[in-house]
């Protein structure tokens, strides 16, 4: 079986374990359980057979470069999240997106950025975070925005990651 690599990164909090979480168990919980580092399994159906979709959970090792590096150089495809309340956490995004592109070759790779958080009040001097975010609309990525407490548009995440791994395999 063909074996699919994807990656979530971004800064401590933003929610890409509750992503993954909301994504594979339908849960939900409001208590920050410090990740080490997970790896999830997936099944993906296609035409031409299934994709086994392993799913990394980053956490704070991927503050080493020698780190980050790796899980770079063994992704197929990366989720990179930001929360929408937090500027800071949309620069961080930014740079993790030049260290891909730097780092990897065209084809090589499928990015979905992730705007989180969408169900809190953003605050008048947060709002630019996702005044920012538009940016990603000009990145040829692909730009979600979702809440992993509603579950809102978690699936389209993973709806995305489907098409870029469809495309991917007419491109074979
Ligand atoms: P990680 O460090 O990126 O894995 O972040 P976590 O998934 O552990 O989430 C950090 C905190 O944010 C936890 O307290 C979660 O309950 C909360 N959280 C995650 N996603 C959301 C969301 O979409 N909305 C809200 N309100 N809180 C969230
Ligand atoms: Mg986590």
């Amino acid at each position: 079986m063909q074996n699919f690599r994807v990656v979530v990164m971004g800064t401590g909090g933003v929610g890409k374990s509750s992503i993954i979480s909301k994504f594979m168990n339908d849960k939900f919980t409001e208590v920050h359980k410090e990740t080490i580092e997970e790896l999830h399994r997936h099944q993906m159906r296609f035409d031409s057979g299934s994709v086994e979709i392993d799913i990394l959970d980053t956490a704070g090792s991927l503050q080493f470069p020698a780190m980050r590096k790796l899980a770079i150089a063994t992704g197929d495809a990366f989720f990179l999240v930001f929360s929408a309340n937090n500027p800071e956490s949309f620069e961080i995004v930014k740079h993790l997106r030049d260290e891909i592109k730097e780092q990897k070759q065209k084809g090589q790779y499928s990015i979905v950025v992730v705007a989180n958080k969408t169900d809190l009040d953003i605050e008048e001097n947060h709002s630019h975070a996702v005044t920012e975010s538009v940016v990603c609309m000009d990145w040829e990525e692909k730009f979600i925005t979702t809440s992993a407490k509603t579950g809102d548009n978690i699936e389209c995440v993973f709806q995305a990651l489907e098409d870029k791994i469809r495309e991917r395999m007419v491109n074979l």
